[in-house]
């Protein structure tokens, strides 16, 4: 470990994502004891999405993974970004076998981005592509405001929410391309529904979503 490195960390020492403990040295992105009591999906516990192939989470949205949800995209912990997309990852390696050309997410509009400094399912769909060695590109643009989804609780209203709200970047090679599209949580759906329409309406192949973890 270099000086600068060893300098950093004790100033900033590794946080545990879920429960916010500081890491002890042999523990590796997340402490012990969330490693394991995370409230993990099974692979059997399947969600659909309309217009995707699958909707796959390591996660279910409950206890700690609404803590690291709420540091990572409120608190501006966007480093965790590397251990939470770690999860989604692994994954995707052990429930995916289909193959994949290209990873990409729903993005924030770009006023929401501005304020919040980041984009937190890109930087997962980043960290994604980057430990499956598939391309991680933007492939969709949002172009209008809209209600917080999670503020909305009937699901119709929801998908009113988000209709029209995304498109297909003009310059976005998807045409043939079998497409993992990231979120950071799935609730009712309606987001991956919309951005999936888009993508298979600019010609994608096959979709299939990847979020960190799932509501309900
Ligand atoms: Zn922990």
């Amino acid at each position: 470990m270099n000086v600068l490195r060893a300098l950093y960390e004790l100033l900033y020492p590794p946080k545990c994502p879920f429960c916010g403990r500081v890491l002890e040295k042999w523990e590796e992105g997340l402490c012990a004891l969330c490693g394991e009591t995370l409230p993990r999906t099974s692979p059997q516990e399947t969600r659909e999405v309309e217009g995707c192939d699958a909707c796959l989470s390591p996660l279910w949205y409950r206890d700690g993974a609404v803590e690291a949800v709420r540091r990572y995209k409120f608190r501006g912990a966007r480093g965790h970004a590397a251990v939470l997309g770690g999860l989604m990852a692994e994954c995707l390696a052990e429930r995916w076998h289909e193959p994949v050309d290209l990873v990409t997410w729903a993005p924030l509009s770009a006023r929401r981005r501005r304020e919040r400094g980041y984009d937190q399912a890109e930087l997962l769909a980043r960290r994604v592509g980057e430990l499956t060695g598939i391309p991680a590109l933007p492939a969709l643009e949002k172009t209008r405001q809209t209600e917080t989804q999670s503020r909305i609780e009937d699901e119709a209203e929801r998908r009113a929410n988000v209709a029209g709200a995304y498109r297909a970047l003009p310059d976005a090679d998807v045409r043939g391309k079998r497409i993992v599209l990231v979120d950071d949580i799935v609730t009712s759906g309606a987001t991956l529904a919309e951005c999936a329409a888009c993508l298979r309406a600019a010609g994608a192949g096959s979709v299939a979503a990847l979020t960190l973890a799932r509501a309900r």
